[in-house]
């Protein structure tokens, strides 16, 4: 073993990773990064085909983000951000609320993807509060919705293997089932379904919203929960619910945001839509550096916005808030949508994407595929007529991602659920090699 690998494993303790299986399969040691490709030790590269856990944008190394970043640092790495403030931070919360859903007009910076829903669901809490509704105090979300791995975020994401552990940590929330198509909670086919999907979070608002304080929701994409691609009418359905029955909507686009699914926000695929919160983290900086966002309304802000001694003030932040350097890279990322014309292109890659998705439904174990945008995934079955799902001791995706590497791809499954994440600035000839690639793990499975 490689004497870098050997000092790792004696050192760290990686994510999600039994550090156990590292005998076997340890982790690979990257050098650099170029575009949608990472570099080995001797040469070997990987296509970023998980644009490195969703949050690479336009490809690694970057000329306009690494030029940001530098002259960034030359005039000031960190400050804290009470009491004091700078100018990359002004400038992008100024961009953010200009290309964010209207109505979203003030923003809370953080570290990552779960501080930014924490915040959504403190300043959701504390409005109820503050306004007098004190009973407003339950989250409602959704089976198969992942927030982040905090305890708040843990919370209000459905139950899973990665949080099944934690159970007895957490609050408890209201949780309706998910628009998942393939395995439809209400035995329904798209086709002919009315988005039936729906009802059981319609029943819940009807006898309970007076009890609850926000529903949490990832738009059009439940990404940690098996890349579940859903109808858009869901979506406007709930959004719809929420307006009714009084309830605050938190869009959780930490994964979907900055262009993944072919617009900037995934929530902006339906014509009009007023969230009272929106998490940002993962694409926000272009994958260069942490950061979380979370964009809130007029309204909500005006109920903290009070004398001192009446205690509305929004006790919370984390000591890294809105970093400058981190701020200047997300400036600079955002920029980078206007200069590259970033969407236009992707408009043209996304149906060869699409397109391309559909060859793998004639594999034997592929029982579903699914996407939008560069996101992708397909649902290995062990029998795909009664759609019979892998049992996680199988670890069929464990098989996928050890191919996936000696094919030169990354293949990070959730579960039975194998996916492509791609960064935007993938190139049609490497979309057709990935795809290539790819199509012959699976098929060798
Ligand atoms: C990844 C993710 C989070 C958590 O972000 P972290 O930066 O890992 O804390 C929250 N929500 C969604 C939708 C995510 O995909």
């Amino acid at each position: 073993m490689n004497k870098w690998i050997c000092k790792d494993l004696k050192f760290n303790w990686h994510p999600y990773t039994q550090m156990k299986d590292c005998e076997n399969l340890p982790p690979v040691l990257i050098e650099r990064a170029k575009g949608v490709k990472l570099y080995g030790s001797r040469g070997r590269f990987y296509y970023d085909t998980i644009s490195s856990w969703w949050c690479n944008v336009h490809g690694h190394n970057h000329p306009k983000i690494k030029r940001a970043v530098k002259k960034q640092l030359d005039s000031m790495e960190h400050i804290l951000f009470a009491g004091f403030t700078h100018k990359p931070a002004i400038l992008l919360a100024e961009k953010l609320i200009s290309i964010a859903p209207k109505g979203l007009t003030r923003v809370f910076f953080s570290d990552n993807g779960s501080t930014s829903v924490e915040v959504a669901l403190k300043m959701s809490f504390q409005y109820w509060r503050i306004t007098g509704k004190t009973n407003k105090t339950r989250f409602i979300a959704l089976d198969h919705g992942y927030h982040g791995d905090t305890i708040g975020a843990m919370s209000v994401s459905g139950e899973s293997l990665f949080n099944e552990a934690f159970s007895p940590m957490l609050f408890p929330s209201f949780k309706v089932p998910s628009p998942y198509c393939y395995r439809c909670p209400m035995g329904k086919d798209r086709s002919t379904c009315e988005i039936n999907c729906v009802n059981p979070l319609e029943k819940l608002l009807k006898e309970k919203s007076k009890d609850c304080s926000a529903i949490i929701i990832e738009p059009l994409v439940l990404a940690a929960g098996g890349m579940i691609a859903y109808p858009v009418e869901y979506l406007s359905k709930v959004a719809d619910l929420a307006g009714r029955y009084n309830v605050h909507l938190i869009l959780d686009e930490v994964a979907t945001g900055f262009g993944r699914t072919g617009k900037m926000f995934a929530c902006q695929h339906l014509p009009e839509i007023n969230p009272d919160f929106l998490c940002l983290s993962k694409g926000i900086t272009g994958g260069y550096l942490p950061m979380g966002a979370t964009l809130t309304t007029k309204g909500i802000y005006q109920a903290f916005y009070a004398d001192y001694g009446k205690k509305k003030t929004f006790y919370h932040g984390h000591t890294y808030t809105a970093n400058p350097v981190a701020c200047s890279a997300a400036l600079a990322s955002i920029n980078i949508f206007d200069e590259e014309k970033t969407l236009d292109k992707v408009k043209k890659i996304i149906p060869l994407f699409q397109g391309g998705l559909q060859r793998f439904k004639g594999l034997p174990l592929v029982g579903d595929t699914r996407g939008i945008g560069l996101i992708g995934a397909m649902e290995l079955v062990k029998d795909k007529r009664t759609r019979k799902a892998f049992d996680f001791k199988d670890r069929i995706g464990l098989q996928v991602y050890i191919k996936g590497l000696k094919k030169n791809i990354i293949l990070r499954p959730l579960g039975g659920v194998i996916y492509l994440f791609l960064p935007l600035c993938i190139k049609t000839d490497e979309l057709e090699d990935v795809m290539d690639r790819a199509y012959s793990v699976i098929k060798s499975l």
